[in-house]
């Protein structure tokens, strides 16, 4: 089932010069994936239009509000998005950007044979899914992960220490992470402070995002212009970390002491 016209005129009206027609399409025949694979095997419970319009597409292309993230897809740079789940926010990357080579990387493997699966479908031949472990395969002797990317992201995988210590061995020195993060942003990014630099990251923003407030909405029905309004008003951030120097050889660590011994 294709995604109505409004839902995608939304996504449109929040993002005017990122969704244009070209990628209104794509965005329709993303949601039938979506919806198909789900039917299949239940990667998400926000399933109908309004959600998948607002907390997966609309809410993974909020990274397009940054200006370097928007330059550097431009500029054809390396994309990898660890632990992507059912393709966010990589999938909606992909639609719009379709020169990006984009690696996704999950650590459950239903979910990357049915991006494989989607992948195909939509014709999208510049997204590599991953089956495996982040820890495992930036660590991986064969170094073929390793700080071999320009750009990271990453949303709703792990606290940002734990996220940092997953994310930025894969990130090249010059290269940047972008941590999708929600109200707790600030904290998080205090907890963050010893590990970022260990890391061989430096903090260069915190950027709150923020979404037009005064889009149409005369087309959507009460319960789904709250649903709207709601979305608008939650807090959502985009944490941006460099990467100055090569992460060292011993991170990341194994999973379980990434988490028993934060860093
Ligand atoms: N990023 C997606 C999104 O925002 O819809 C998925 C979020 S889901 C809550 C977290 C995902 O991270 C799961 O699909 C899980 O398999 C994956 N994950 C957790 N730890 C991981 C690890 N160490 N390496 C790779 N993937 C991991």
């Amino acid at each position: 089932m294709p995604l109505e016209e409004k839902y995608l005129q939304l996504l449109s009206a929040f993002l005017p010069t990122v969704v244009g027609e070209k990628e209104r399409e794509r965005f329709s025949l993303l949601f039938d994936c979506v919806v198909e694979t789900n039917n299949q095997i239940n990667i998400t419970s926000l399933i109908s239009p309004i959600d998948v319009t607002l907390k997966h597409f609309l809410d993974s292309l909020t990274l397009f509000m940054n200006d370097e993230f928007r330059k550097s897809l431009k500029d054809g740079k390396k994309v990898c998005d660890i632990g992507c789940g059912g393709g966010f926010p990589g999938l909606p990357i992909a639609s719009v950007s379709p020169e990006t080579p984009l690696t996704m990387i999950d650590s459950t493997e239903k979910k990357i044979t049915a991006l494989k699966e989607n992948a195909k479908n939509l014709r999208l031949d510049h997204i590599f899914p991953v089956w495996g472990r982040g820890e495992e395969l930036a660590g991986a002797k064969d170094g073929k992960y390793r700080e071999k990317f320009d750009v990271c992201v990453s949303r709703a995988v792990a606290s940002l220490p734990v996220l940092c210590e997953l994310c930025l061995p894969f990130v090249r020195v010059g290269g940047t992470f972008y941590a999708m993060k929600g109200m707790k942003a600030h904290g998080e990014v205090e907890d963050a402070k010893k590990a970022i630099p260990m890391l061989g990251g430096s903090l260069k923003d915190i950027q709150e995002i923020r979404l037009d407030e005064n889009v149409d909405l005369s087309a959507f029905d009460d319960a789904e212009k709250e649903k709207i309004k709601e979305f608008i008003s939650s807090s959502r951030y985009l944490v941006i970390i460099k990467k100055n120097k090569a992460t060292l050889p011993v991170y990341p660590r194994k999973w379980s002491q990434i988490i028993k011994k934060t860093l």
